[in-house]
């Protein structure tokens, strides 16, 4: 299995620290609403890969952060007239309910950063003790030029950094003695949620919650680090900075990072007023397709979000779906595997290897879906009501299996998919009431690729699998 580690700008084959063990921290969200769907790009993505290592064979510790206090939540609480923590707590609920309608499992430990104070003090501490830290007025800020390693992982120029950072240094900051020194620890300013410290009555900055909660949960060495690519600079450059000058070892030995989510070819933001949230997407469709359409693009290659491509991943998710639901509604007329079929389930296999062999490729999903629909190729010509059961299990075994390593679940209930008809049937009904014709026929249309027969009768629509 190879990943390409942004640290190094290669594609590497992944060797663990221990054998058959993954130790993997990928940054989460920081709760002050509901996410948008550039939050989702990551938690898809690493969720896969982290199935995907499950399925060959290791054991993943998978630790995941909430960011619970940070200004723009504080700004929320203060909107609304509560408390950061009501804000915070609201919307780590929201986020692992949207987390579980995207199928994301839950992460081993999903630390929260107000637990973990006294980590972040007694490291703070450790890298003032070694000279990698400084306190100013109450402030605790990172040395940077102490530690000969810094701009590794990003791979950028310090000293351009430096001179441009120098006319963008703010008031306050003017006591920091190099423009890149970050901060460790703030004071609090009046009203805001705030620790004891050596220092002064404050908050922890954001990258040392990090570096913190890797350690108590993982380790002074940690396997895979992962995040957006927007985290490069200057986050997972710090967290390495405190991490190492703190441990005194290699923090992460790979890095991972996804691209960005862009909305109609532009930069999703909230001044461009093009921001979705998982929340509204799931009001018009199955969070599936959105699974889908992540994971139908390679990770590090950006990704366009648009009304169409959500429409063209609905119908070919419904194609696998429909592939399976076909292969349950068969009854065979024998048991056992016919040479014939034997052979032919060779060519499945082959189609695993494929999966797998684009999997190995540093998490290529697109070619791993495209495999799947090979499959379903597959399975729509040469499944039929002659074939024995054994031949038509193993072949809907194949692309359920295949798609669950993808998070995708295609092997639906009967009950849900009969719901799911059902629902699109009233739908037809009320486009026909409201002389909405074309919404009608489209519908009809849609259902009859799905592989449903509609008969208007006297008593009402019936339907029935062609
Ligand atoms: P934040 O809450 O902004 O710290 O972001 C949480 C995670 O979402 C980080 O890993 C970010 O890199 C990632 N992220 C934020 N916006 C996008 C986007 N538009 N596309 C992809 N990833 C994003
Ligand atoms: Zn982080």
């Amino acid at each position: 299995m190879k990943f390409y580690n942004t640290l190094t700008k290669k594609k590497e084959e992944f060797v663990p620290l221990e054998e058959g063990k993954v130790k993997m921290y990928v940054c989460g969200p920081t709760v002050y609403n509901f996410i948008h769907i550039g939050n989702a790009r990551p938690m898809i993505v690493f969720d896969t890969a982290r199935r995907y290592m499950e399925y060959k064979g290791y054991e993943v510790n998978y630790v995941s952060n909430f960011t619970d206090v940070d200004d723009k939540i504080i700004a929320k609480a203060i909107e609304e007239g509560v408390s950061a923590e009501e804000i915070s707590r609201r919307y780590i609920a929201e986020c692992k309910k949207d987390m579980a309608d995207m199928n994301v499992r839950p992460a081993t430990t999903h630390p929260l950063a107000t637990q973990e104070i006294d980590g972040m003090i007694d490291m703070i501490s450790a890298l003032i003790d070694k000279g990698y830290a400084y306190s100013v007025d109450g402030t605790v800020y990172f040395r940077t030029r102490k530690f000969n390693e810094y701009g590794k992982l990003s791979h950028k120029n310090l000293d351009d950094l430096r001179s441009g950072g120098r006319s963008l240094l703010v008031t306050g900051e003017d006591q920091k003695e190099d423009p890149l020194d970050f901060v460790l620890w703030k004071p609090k300013k009046e009203g805001e949620p705030f620790w004891v410290s050596p220092w002064s009555e404050g908050r922890p900055g954001w990258h040392i919650e990090c570096s913190v909660m890797a350690k108590k949960y993982l380790g002074e060495e940690i396997d895979i680090h992962a995040g957006g690519e927007d985290l490069i600079f200057p986050h997972h450059e710090n967290e390495i900075a405190q991490s190492e000058c703190c441990n005194g070892k290699i923090f992460a030995r790979y890095w991972l990072h996804n691209a960005f989510l862009n909305i109609d070819n532009r930069k999703m933001s909230k001044s461009l007023g093009n921001f979705r949230t998982v929340r509204e997407i799931g009001e018009k469709y199955d969070l599936q397709v959105l699974r889908f359409f992540m994971l139908s693009a390679h990770y590090r290659s950006p990704l366009n979000f648009s009304a169409d491509i959500m429409e063209s991943s609905k119908s070919a998710l419904e194609r696998i779906v429909t592939a399976v639901d076909k292969l349950k509604s068969l009854n065979p007329k024998t048991e056992e595997l016919t040479p014939e079929e034997e052979e032919m389930l060779r060519t499945a296999r082959q189609l695993r290897e494929k999966f797998e062999e684009a999997m190995d490729d540093d998490l290529n999903t697109a070619d791993a879906i495209s495999a799947i629909f090979e499959l379903v190729r597959f399975a729509n010509t040469n499944a039929g009501e002659n074939s024995s059961r054994a031949f038509i299990d193993a072949v809907k075994g194949e692309i359920v299996e295949l798609s669950d390593i993808l998070g995708l679940l295609v092997d639906k209930k009967a009950e849900d998919l009969d719901a799911e008809i059902e629902e699109m049937i009233a739908k037809r009904q009320a486009a026909r009431k409201a002389k909405d014709f074309a919404q009608a026929d489209a519908i009809r249309d849609e259902l009859l690729a799905r592989g449903i027969i509609l008969e208007d009768t006297r008593e009402g629509v019936k339907w029935k699998r062609a």
